[in-house]
């Protein structure tokens, strides 16, 4: 669903808080970020992005905490140290309706053997993260980072941070969050095939 074309408004805002606060959870609990880690955004007008603090353990997020930011402002203070990678995705991007970024320790351990997920591994692959694309090790929370990434994104539905993580589009949360499973799936079927050789 394009969230901005589809008549979302401030009421579909509670729900949309809400969805943010579980995906924290689900991300925490599959082991694809550990306390602050990740962030989570996610459109909720043709102008406004609901965006994760920084510093908040995303297992234990809370709907009040989120922050809401404009797309054609700088990131309030408060959000998350990445918001501008999230606010240039979503400028550029208008079918992205939500973003995940997460450290998924097999999409890192791949990454160290110079490595990216191959989608071809599986079907789910092919189905949900049909490309993947890279972006290299820049400083977290730069311009720098947030252009490479706004670039990928346009690219492919999920990107690798050489040396960071991993960060998924969708046209919805739940989208978002599924090819970061699929993601870290594919990363864990290669390093487990092969007796570990990738
Ligand atoms: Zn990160």
């Amino acid at each position: 669903m394009r969230v901005g074309e589809t008549g979302e408004t401030a009421s579909s805002e509670p729900r949309l808080r809400a969805e943010i606060v579980a995906a924290g959870a689900s991300l925490t609990r599959l082991g694809l970020i550990r306390g602050a880690e990740g962030n989570i955004s996610v459109r909720v007008g043709p102008a406004s992005v609901l965006v994760t603090p920084s510093g908040w353990a995303k297992g234990r997020l809370q709907g009040a905490c989120l922050v809401l930011c404009h797309l054609d402002a700088e990131p309030p203070r408060g959000a998350s140290s990445e918001a501008l990678a999230h606010l240039l995705t979503y400028q550029r991007h208008p079918l992205i309706a939500a973003l995940v970024h997460a450290h998924p320790p097999g999409v890192l351990a791949l990454a160290t053997r110079g490595a990216i997920p191959d989608p071809e591994l599986l079907k789910e692959g092919r189905l949900l993260v049909p490309r993947v694309a890279r972006v290299p090790a820049l400083a977290p929370g730069s311009r720098e980072l947030a252009e490479e990434c706004a670039v990928a994104l346009g690219r492919a539905p999920a990107v690798v941070m050489a040396r960071h993580g991993a960060i998924t589009a969708g046209s919805s949360l739940r989208e978002a969050l599924q090819r970061m499973e699929v993601l870290e799936l594919l990363a864990q079927t290669a390093l487990s095939a092969h007796g570990g050789r990738v």
